[in-house]
């Protein structure tokens, strides 16, 4: 029996211990000892069910994701075995709606806007989220011609050149910084297009505008809709999903069926050694030290460097170069009648120009059905992001309060409405930064691992944020090590497939 030990209780880490299950299960002489250094597995997922004080019901709250992308297969995938896909939430899209604040002013995001490229005439031409001259400059895309490119060259560009060069400078700072820059939390300035959508750099090439290759997009996805319905009885398809119980569903659940008897909570790694014959030693914050196999480096890239420096400082240095930023929730309970908000919304974007502490508010209980009980409202400000990290330092009660002070001035909530309660989750160096030449060093990263027997890294630091994109850098960590020992699993040849 060969054993692994998986560093980190995220995902990722949840996502290779349900495979190694899986693997053994199917007969493979493979096990796995997991350790978590905080008292809890799920990592950045992590939920509440809170009762309400003042009536029958509970809210449901997510303190880090709150949902995953629906096109990506892995959750769907991981549900369908954990038998929890009848679980899986999608949004109400019977409120769904974003606003902008820009300029002191909330706009509707125009219909028809793909990424960050208008798509239909009229919502376009109509709105007031940009100016005349801002408009025209976007249209020009449809004319500016692409980047020249060698055949078989690869390159890459920040999301701020990209934008300005082919829409101009508004259309970055009112739509693709928030709407775009905002899912990784990222800075337009440094971001890496080819390492977060790689896609707008191939649509520019194949379309030659951003504009003529949505229109193409949308087009299709109207046909695929035609020619798909959803059956009777079926979930609606929507953009996010997340799960009945809030996303620690699905870590729970992963947990639960990978065998938490062997997972240790509450201590942490302190150091790696490969002894003889490639047997790991895994040294622990309690002064003990387990022996593996192979190791599974589940954690922050952070967090992974200082184990891997004495064995490979290439490597070490590669991780200590990918950067990170702070970010912390915040939600409220609040009473319906109170809050004298159109809840017809999933929320509000702040871009970055408005220089305000939030970069978001979600109307969680209009997102979501069920995570607030009827008559009750749950509402989530996000605060951190690149630009403003000095906020993260005020205490628990300065930021609950600069918090309820944009969301009367930004939202325009009452600002007699008393919060029923309130939930403030702080993720300190809590989102990776892949900024330019995160593709090279995530490569040199791998070219390293693999040569070192018995080693793996997963997780969000490395090729994709995404919660499907961390379960499957899990997933691959697995299968690379079993390689090494021979293994080929029948899973890994399983092709991904549409679930909806
Ligand atoms: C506020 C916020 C909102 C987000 N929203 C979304 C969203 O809506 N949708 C989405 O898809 N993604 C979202 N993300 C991103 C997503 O949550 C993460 O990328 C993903 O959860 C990371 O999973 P992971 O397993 O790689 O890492 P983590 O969840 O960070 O797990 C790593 C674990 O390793 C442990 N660890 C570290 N060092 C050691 C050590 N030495 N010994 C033992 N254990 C150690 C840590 O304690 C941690 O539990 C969000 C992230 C944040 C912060």
């Amino acid at each position: 029996m060969k054993r692994i030990i998986i560093i980190g209780g995220g995902v990722a880490g949840l996502g290779a211990a349900y495979k190694i299950r899986r693997a053994a299960s199917e007969g493979h002489g493979v096990d796995f000892f997991l350790i978590e250094k905080d008292p809890r597995l799920g990592g950045k997922i992590l939920t509440e069910i809170i009762r309400d004080p003042f009536g029958k019901g509970v809210f449901i709250v997510d303190g880090g994701p709150d949902c995953f992308l629906t096109e990506k297969p892995a959750c769907h995938r991981i549900a369908k075995l954990l038998g929890i896909f009848e679980d899986e939430l999608p949004t109400d899209d019977s409120k769904r709606g974003t606003l902008i604040f820009s300029q002191g002013k909330l706009h509707p995001l125009p219909d028809g806007i793909m990424m960050f490229a208008p798509t239909k005439f009229l919502p376009f031409i109509t709105t007031q989220l940009f100016s005349w001259s801002g408009k025209i400059r976007m249209v020009m895309d449809l004319f500016i011609p692409p980047r020249k490119i060698k055949p078989g060259e690869s390159y890459d560009e920040t999301l701020e050149s990209f934008v300005v060069r082919r829409m101009g400078r508004e259309c970055l700072d009112r739509l693709a910084e928030p709407l775009v820059g905002g899912v990784h939390a990222s800075d337009p300035r440094t971001m890496s297009l080819a390492a977060t959508f790689p896609r707008l750099l191939e649509m520019e090439q194949a379309y030659g505008s951003l504009i003529r290759a949505f229109l193409v997009a949308r087009k299709k996805v109207e046909e695929m809709r035609k020619k798909y319905p959803p059956k009777p009885g079926q979930k609606p398809r929507t953009f996010f999903t997340s799960f009945i119980k809030g996303m620690q569903q699905l870590t729970d659940r992963m947990a639960e069926a990978s065998g938490p008897e062997k997972m240790r909570l509450g201590v942490s790694v302190t150091s790696l050694q490969i002894g003889h014959q490639n047997r790991w030693r895994v040294h622990l914050s309690d002064g003990t030290f387990l022996e593996g196999d192979g190791v599974i480096l589940a954690t922050e890239s952070w967090a992974a460097e200082p184990l891997i420096r004495p064995i490979d400082r290439e490597m070490a240095d590669a991780l200590a170069e990918i950067p990170w930023t702070s970010s912390a929730t915040i939600s409220f309970a609040f009473d319906e009648k109170e809050v004298g908000l159109d809840l017809n919304a999933f929320g509000v974007l702040c871009p970055m120009v408005e220089g305000r502490s939030i970069l978001a508010a979600t109307y969680s209980s209009s997102k979501w059905p069920g995570r607030a009980p009827p008559g009750k409202v749950l509402l989530r400000g996000f605060v951190g992001g690149p630009h403003n990290q000095e906020v993260l330092e005020r205490s628990d009660e300065e930021l609950v309060q600069i918090v309820l002070s944009e969301f009367h001035e930004i939202l325009g909530l009452n600002p007699k409405a008393k919060p029923i309660f309130f939930r403030l989750y702080r993720w300190p160096r809590g989102m990776p930064q892949y900024t330019l030449g995160h593709l090279e060093r995530v490569e040199l990263i791998e070219n390293h691992s693999a040569q070192i027997s018995g080693l793996a890294l997963a997780g969000g630091s490395y090729r994709g944020v995404g919660i499907p994109n961390c379960i499957e850098s899990g997933e691959r960590a697995v299968s690379k090590i079993l390689n090494e020992w021979g293994i080929d699993l029948a899973e890994d040849h399983i092709e991904e497939k549409r679930y909806y």
